[in-house]
């Protein structure tokens, strides 16, 4: 895992680590020689850090796994605990952050966000990743502002903290119309992602699936929640995003969670 360039924060630390004396590594028995690593202390300090380098909006910053509402039916319950073992499983085997990720698709207000958010915070707190939250469209808007003359914030600036970012939430994917523009940018984030191998959590209101043909959908009168991910997505983003993410429908409605296994283990 890489490690973050230190960060100027402005604090004194007065407590020094027992551990390592403030060396901020410790030397673990490996038979011979030993060998050097990171202290528990850094990843404690750099976590306050990470997190507020993430972008998690304020009215985000609650969420956790442990606060996630799951009703007396029970619904919701799985995906809280795909979470869980999304969060248990994200350093392999090889010690590797893991390459896979999450696509979270329902409609608005079932908790896709905050289930997103939750992961990204435990993933910061537990292994510290550099993670980075990015709503879709704010995304987009900022990107589009750095063409007006005096932005402070470049357009490379942007895109390379998404698409460098150790996890990436995607929020809300597909809320815009893409135009040949945002679709070229999207394209940009994801591929860079997929071609690193860096692990990102999509969440969407769209459908996975186009309607089939027994259930004819009135485009114009269409909720856009009922639009498939197809038609805002381009094509050939879609079997990416299928190769990069396990897809997990949460639908409230009818108190169901589907989870579909695809190549993926959690
Ligand atoms: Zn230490």
């Amino acid at each position: 895992m890489a490690l973050m360039p230190p960060m100027p924060t402005g604090e004194v630390r007065t407590e020094i680590c027992t551990e390592c004396g403030g060396r901020g590594w410790v030397i673990e028995s490996d038979g011979g020689a030993g060998a050097a690593t990171p202290c528990d202390c850094q990843r404690d300090a750099r976590a306050p850090r990470l997190l507020a380098a993430a972008g998690i909006p304020d009215r985000y910053l609650g969420c956790t796994l442990a606060n996630f509402e799951i009703d007396e039916q029970g619904r919701l319950l799985e995906a809280r605990e795909v979470c869980s073992r999304y969060i248990e499983q994200f350093v392999t085997e090889r010690g590797r952050f893991t390459e896979s990720g999450l696509l979270f698709l329902g409609r608005p207000g079932v908790g896709k966000t905050h289930l997103a958010v939750s992961v990204l915070k435990e993933l910061i707190a537990r292994y510290g990743v550099r993670g980075r939250f990015e709503d879709f469209t704010s995304f987009i808007h900022r990107i589009q502002a750095t063409f007006e003359p005096g932005t402070v914030d470049s357009k490379n600036s942007i895109l390379s903290r998404a698409t460098e970012a150790e996890l990436l939430v995607l929020d809300e994917l597909g809320a815009q119309k893409p135009s040949a523009w945002v679709s070229e940018i999207l394209y940009l984030v994801i591929n860079t992602r997929y071609n690193h191998r860096l692990p990102t959590i999509f969440t969407t209101n769209l459908r996975l699936e186009a309607p089939s043909s027994d259930e004819p959908l009135d485009r114009e009168r269409s909720a856009p929640s009922e639009d498939p991910l197809s038609w805002r997505v381009p094509a050939r983003l879609i079997s990416r995003l299928y190769e990069m993410a396990r897809p997990i429908s949460i639908d409230a409605a009818d108190f169901r969670v589907e989870i579909k296994s695809h190549q993926h283990n959690f």
